[in-house]
């Protein structure tokens, strides 16, 4: 543990290399994995952490660009997330990344780090959370965790950050979408980039309208803010109403709250874990599994029922 011990302590000095291998070694889930999130746990807490979500193409990348070049120039340190849990490892993204994070490592005081479902051990939302807690504890000040809009990623996001930015465009689509997709939920900030296309008042507009029927009841009210990122138009807008909402979260211990909250969901997804592992390690290849898969299979009992049998079981013991 001694070269980990190093590593450790460099990255709680903000040495980039130490904070990437940490990552690299949470990400594929090595042995010193608690060990490294034991210790860096009590130094993690003070960043600001940013969601950036959207639909694939609607300019998530070019936003946050924009954003980490706002904050560098406001001399906040960034370090920046970008999970991608629809693509395998595959060589043209990771490409793309490393072009992009090499152009911008060099020009700001960044830290960007890319991750896909294929490299990644037991879960990106578990390992984002993991890497984003090392980032914190090395002294970014500002974290931003961009992932592509897909079902579980977007609640993955707003389970993990302070302020969540849905992206939509022109393009987007109709209300109904919107509304199923659940990011009404989750939104805490709308961007609809690509203003420069025709169709984006509209799509404001209706989200908007979409927030007047529920704003009765939030007590945040989620602002629309129109961006061409591309064209660098709107950012500072949406600079503004990030800190609007972090002002808003500091005020009466709404941000404490929503964070105990997260780490109340994340104790009870690890509980969850944790008893499997140990349980299935307990029962796997026992002659009472076999038995019961005997009576699945018979359909004597369902998998359902026959798992409730083996967790009770389990307990009385
Ligand atoms: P991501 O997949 O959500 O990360 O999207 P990207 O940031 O990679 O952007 C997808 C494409 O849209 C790129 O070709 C961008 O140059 C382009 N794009 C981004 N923002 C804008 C914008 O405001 N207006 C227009 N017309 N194109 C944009």
């Amino acid at each position: 543990m001694v070269e980990i011990d190093r590593l450790i302590s460099e990255s709680l000095k903000g040495d980039k290399h130490a904070v990437a291998r940490l990552i690299s070694i949470v990400e594929r889930g090595l042995e010193p994995t608690p060990y490294i999130l034991e210790k860096i746990y009590p130094h993690s807490g003070s960043a600001y952490y940013i969601g950036v979500t959207g639909p694939p193409g609607s300019g998530k990348s070019t936003i946050v660009d924009k954003l980490v070049k706002l904050f560098c120039n406001n001399h906040y340190s960034v370090g920046v997330i970008a999970v991608d849990p629809c693509s395998p490892f595959s060589g043209g993204a990771l490409l793309g990344d490393r072009i992009r994070m090499n152009k911008r490592q060099k020009e700001w005081d960044v830290f960007f780090r890319s991750m896909s479902a294929g490299r990644v051990m037991g879960g990106l939302a578990r390992t984002t959370k993991e890497s984003s807690r090392i980032l914190d504890a090395s002294g970014k000040q500002i974290i931003i965790i961009e992932t592509v809009g897909v079902g579980q990623s977007e609640l993955d996001i707003a389970q993990a950050t302070d302020t969540v930015i849905v992206i939509l465009t022109p393009e987007s689509g109709d209300n109904v979408q919107l509304m199923k997709a659940g990011l009404m939920e989750i939104a805490d900030l709308f961007v609809v980039n690509k203003a420069d296309r025709p169709g984006a008042e509209n799509i404001s507009l209706s989200i908007e309208a979409m927030l007047d029927r529920q704003r009765g009841k939030m007590e945040w009210k989620p602002p629309v803010i129109l961006t061409s990122a591309s064209l660098d138009r709107g950012i500072d807008d949406l600079y503004e109403e990030i800190w609007r909402h972090s002002r808003y979260l500091k005020q009466d211990d709404k941000l404490k709250n929503r964070r105990k909250t997260q780490l109340k969901d994340e104790l009870k997804q690890r509980i969850e874990s944790e008893i499997l592992n140990v349980l299935w390690q307990k029962i796997h290849g026992n002659a009472v599994i076999d038995d019961l898969m005997d009576d699945i299979w018979e359909q004597r009992i369902d998998p359902q029922t026959a798992a409730s049998k083996v967790v009770r079981n389990w307990l009385k013991d």
